[in-house]
């Protein structure tokens, strides 16, 4: 599960991205997914992943072309790159329940989750002292 990857992991997920035939949309749409949580935390990857997001938009049988599919290559590339830089770390997750299961949203560095509103109410045994 791309999810669960390290920062080194996905970066080479991502650098094997040039060996994918241009027509395969699926493991794009799923690296763009995973690559998603890591700017919440280091928002130093907002920039290369949202590059990369906009590339693998444009990736649709309709509007690619060989300057789409360079354009996927290299800003797959670059994230994969910036993502080494943080070292072979974890993303740490929200490991509350939430509506859709276990949240698994990014922490902020301070360990908060943005969904916490969403949480379920942890179930508390009558007459249990939290
Ligand atoms: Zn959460």
């Amino acid at each position: 599960m791309y999810k669960e990857l390290t920062a080194t992991e996905l970066a080479d997920e991502l650098e094997r991205v040039r060996l994918f035939s241009p027509e395969l949309t699926g493991p794009l749409a799923m690296l763009d997914e995973a690559s998603l949580g890591w700017p919440r935390r280091y928002p130093q990857l907002a920039e290369p992943q949202r590059a990369f997001s906009q590339a693998r938009h444009a990736q649709w049988p309709r509007t690619r072309s060989e300057e789409t599919w360079r354009q996927v290559v290299a800003t797959a590339s670059a994230l994969a790159g910036a993502l080494r830089e943080l070292g072979d770390i974890d993303l740490e997750r929200c490991t509350e329940q939430a509506g859709w299961g276990t949240c698994g949203l990014t922490l902020s560095e301070d360990g908060q989750c943005s969904a916490a509103q969403e949480h379920l109410a942890p179930t508390v045994e009558p007459g249990s002292v939290r």
